[in-house]
């Protein structure tokens, strides 16, 4: 059987770190199995889809890495679910309801205070055609219910294991709502049929529809994918994302500076037994991917750790994967200046203030002027190299029997004007002579 999962968000909003999750699990669990990653916009609430946000959902999965094998849109598809909604009239598994929100509310309060689950009463299936005549005559629009077999719908989750729903415990659910429009469920698995989705593969507040879909699936003659419901996201407090999700969102960290393999790296492993880890490209991060592997309990997402995760990623990165972006923003100390400084960044922007205090100028800080002369008068003559450093510092040992800290310090703070960063071993030829000799001297340079 070929592998075919789905990322299926509704562009109704940003993709934000909950819901990059399915994106990640889904795209990693296809690869892994050498199978195809579908891309499917759910777009039938047209009134508060955007194109810009499905823009902005490709956006960002391509900024990831995250590429789909093909994609479909459901706006695209509404002549297949008028079909198929046409057949389920006809044999009476979809029916006509006329109840207003107000009144569905209240019948649950009712429900509710005797104690009952509030479970759709079907009381629509109780109206005669007389009654459905005057009902429309008053001007009211059915909207309309798929009709649950009432047994156990029971499968084997892939994350949760076996699973069973009663169906008398579900409400009969809304396929289409009073204006025509489609609630997302019949057209989800109208598509997964249609696209020959094998693994349906979402957070774990679906598995109810997933014991009503099963039953369409059933209906339309198809046989149900397998199913996985994976864990979710909640704050380091305990309490859900909900709340946070405009700071959360993967356009926020990418202005954050955050590596979107930092995002990938957390996002892919936060939640399962997997070490958090970071990941240098995309390649290798479906490997590691089981579903055996994600813990059923909810997983605390803590941006702090994604931000040290982004730091971790940098101190590691080889200069072949930043080359082009140290040149892009016109840094050209190469390797030698990128191997220096990465373990002193925390974004990598943070480059540039270290490109500027090689190049400088810089206030140098001298705060032993006599120490500095004598620390220029020990300096090795031009090209500064790697060895420069032990050389001088020896030299300067031997002249002034300064040690440790209070030798190196003044070194530190009159070559960069600051009290911490890089090896001054490496960053004292990318520096260079002339530079060096200024600055001891006290000249901003
Ligand atoms: N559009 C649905 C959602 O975003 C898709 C759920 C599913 O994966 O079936 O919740």
């Amino acid at each position: 059987m070929t592998v075919i999962t789905r990322f299926a968000p509704s562009p109704t909003g940003k993709i934000h770190i909950g819901n990059l999750r399915p994106a990640i699990i889904n795209w990693m669990y296809a690869r892994s199995m050498g199978g195809q990653f579908m891309l499917r916009i759910d777009d039938t609430d047209q009134e508060r889809s955007t194109e810009e946000f499905a823009q902005g959902i490709k956006d960002d999965l391509t900024w990831l890495g995250l590429g789909w094998d093909f994609e479909a849109r459901q706006s695209d598809r509404f002549d297949k679910y008028d079909a198929v909604v046409s057949k389920l009239k006809a044999s009476g598994r979809l029916y006509p309801c006329y109840e207003t929100a107000g009144e569905l509310e209240r019948k649950r309060k009712r429900q509710m205070g005797r104690g009952l689950p509030p479970v759709y009463d079907r009381a629509a299936l109780e109206l005669t055609e007389k009654e459905i005549v005057a009902l429309e005559a008053e001007g009211r629009k059915a909207h309309w219910r798929f009709k649950l077999e009432d047994r156990a719908v029971a499968w084997v989750d892939l994350v949760r294991g076996e699973q069973s729903i009663e169906a008398s415990s579900l409400s009969d659910p809304i396929l289409v709502r009073e204006d025509g429009t489609y609630l997302y469920t019949l057209p989800s698995v109208i598509d997964d049929i249609e696209f020959k989705i094998s693994h349906v593969i979402r957070g774990e507040d679906h598995v109810a529809n997933t014991g009503a879909q099963i039953q369409i699936f059933e209906a339309l003659g198809a046989t149900p994918p397998s199913f996985a419901h994976h864990n979710l996201l909640v704050g380091k407090d305990g309490e859900g994302l909900s709340k946070r999700l405009g700071s959360l969102s993967i356009s926020s960290f990418r202005d954050e500076g955050i590596e979107p393999m930092a995002v990938v790296s957390h996002a892919a492993t936060i939640g399962s037994s997997n070490p958090i880890v970071p990941h240098k490209t995309i390649d290798s991060i479906a490997d590691e991917f089981a579903f055996e592997k994600l813990s059923r309990a909810p997983a605390r997402f803590d941006v702090d750790e994604l931000k040290l995760l982004n730091a971790k990623l940098l101190h590691d990165m080889d200069y072949a994967l930043v080359s082009e972006r140290l040149k892009a923003l016109g840094i050209e100390g190469g390797e030698s200046f990128w191997d220096t400084v990465k373990a002193n960044i925390e974004t990598f922007s943070d480059v540039s203030d270290w490109w500027r205090i090689v190049q400088g100028p810089i206030a140098p800080v001298i705060e032993d002027a006599d120490f500095c002369k004598a620390a220029l008068a020990a300096l090795p003559p031009a090209p500064l190299n790697e060895n420069s450093w032990g050389e001088w510092t020896g030299a300067v040992k031997a002249a002034t029997g300064a040690k440790g800290k209070a030798l190196f310090q003044p070194l530190r703070l009159a070559l960069t004007g600051e009290q911490h960063g890089p090896e001054l071993k490496t960053l004292l030829p990318l520096i260079g002579h002339e530079r060096v000799v200024q600055r001891l001297s006290g000249e901003a340079a």
